[in-house]
């Protein structure tokens, strides 16, 4: 009878490479990394056997090492893993042979490990649950190869019957391939109703008590979240709506700008009143809380909510591709020639000033307004690429930071 083939895990860097075993590493060549390696040998159930009834130790290392065990390998993936990150990497030589080994992983590795593998095949990672796709070169533990080319890579929890909306992940492909080549990502994105209604209502909420018994209009500041990804005459379009979680008020004029890659806050109406401006510009302080937290959280844009509109506060492309040149100075620098609170020419005039102005030959910040009746409509703008990637989506960019550059964002 013929036997079954089955998959076997052995610990290559304690094993193979403790135990000198040269047939298998002359055959099998180890990635670079100086993290744990694993290699997943499929094997003949009847070989699998004959090891198992051998002693362990030196009897059944040197039956690995012997050419009966070496020519019954039929397929092999190397993985390489972190313990204290919890990151496993799958190397495959071989798309296809991805769903044999996977099993063996779901088993040998506990369920708050993340997956990683590359593969230009995304019809199989999608089967088999993974997401996140972005570019990348080599893995985020083994060691980056020369001249390795940018290939498609994804993610997974290690669990194994994680499903994933395939629909969702080839939208977030097809995202990635529109800005394949391209100098600078553009998003296209648009306001969820539930959204649009509570930033029209931000501006005029219900004062709240003071210390002194007296009663304020107070800021709001909160994040935005991808509620869903829609497609719009083929063009990828990001449905936001707002973060419940991350809202805060602040004082009457300021308020703590959040955390997040794309965010908002408010001008209250009393403040309008107590002024006597016509309208709600971006304070200096409002361009500064962008740039701050643009070059720290990787912001991309910042809404500022007015009695008139919103006005979209990003980085403009040169800046946006050059933040690492910036130092202390364009602090001061905004501070004297971003101030307009209290002029009351027109919001084209503004718009005008700002959208004109530059530092160090470079316009700084790319400043849109959008009228509330414009809020329903599809936006854009555009934002720098990390690492040839353009994150649209907050928690893909976590993931990204937290996978590769092991920072934990929240
Ligand atoms: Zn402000």
């Amino acid at each position: 009878m013929k036997g079954k083939d089955l998959q076997i895990l052995i610990d290559y860097t304690n094993i193979v490479i403790g135990y000198n075993l040269t047939n298998i590493m002359d055959k099998y060549i180890q990635p670079k990394t100086s993290s744990d390696i694993g290699i997943i040998f499929t094997i003949p159930s009847s070989v699998f056997d004959k090891l198992n009834t051998l002693k362990d130790g030196k009897q059944k290392v040197n039956f690995v090492n012997s050419d009966e065990f070496i020519e019954s390998i039929k397929e092999y993936c190397f993985i390489v893993y972190d313990k204290d990150r919890k990151i496993c990497e799958i190397i495959l030589h071989d798309n296809l042979n991805l769903k044999l080994f996977l099993p063996t992983i779901y088993l040998n590795f506990s369920s708050d490990v993340t997956l990683w593998v590359k593969s230009n095949d995304a019809t199989i990672l999608i089967n088999e649950g993974f997401d996140d796709p972005h570019l990348c070169k080599s893995g985020p533990i083994s060691e980056n190869e020369k001249n390795t080319e940018n290939g498609l890579c994804f993610l997974k929890q290690n669990i194994n019957n994680k499903k994933v909306e395939r629909g969702v992940v080839e939208d977030k492909l097809k995202y990635l391939k529109e800005n394949l080549n391209k100098p600078t990502c553009k998003m296209n994105f648009k306001f969820s109703k539930d959204c649009v209604k509570y930033l029209s209502n931000i501006c005029h909420v219900e004062p709240s008590l003071n210390y002194d018994g007296s009663l304020t209009q107070k800021e709001f500041a909160g994040c935005f979240k991808v509620e869903k990804i829609l497609k719009e005459e083929k063009k990828i379009v990001y449905l936001l709506g707002l973060e419940n979680s991350t809202i805060i008020s602040g004082d009457e004029e300021g308020v703590e700008i959040i955390k997040g890659i794309y965010n908002f806050h408010s001008h209250p109406k009393e403040a309008y009143e107590k002024y006597k401006v016509k309208f709600g510009f971006p304070s200096t302080n409002d361009f500064i809380g962008f740039l701050s937290i643009s070059i720290k959280y990787g912001a991309i844009f910042h809404i500022v909510v007015s009695l008139e509109g919103c006005y979209l506060i990003s980085m403009s492309d040169y800046w946006s591709k050059n933040k690492s040149k910036l130092n202390r100075k364009v602090f001061s620098f905004i501070a004297k020639e971003y101030d307009y609170c209290g002029n009351s020419e027109s919001i084209e005039w503004y718009m005008d000033k700002i959208n004109s102005k530059k530092y160090q030959g470079y316009k700084l910040f790319d400043l849109q307004f959008i009228k509330w009746n414009e809020m329903k409509n599809t936006l854009s703008f555009s934002f720098s690429k990390t690492e040839e990637n353009c994150f649209s989506d907050q928690d893909e960019y976590v993931n990204y930071l937290n996978v590769y550059k092991n920072i934990k964002y929240w």
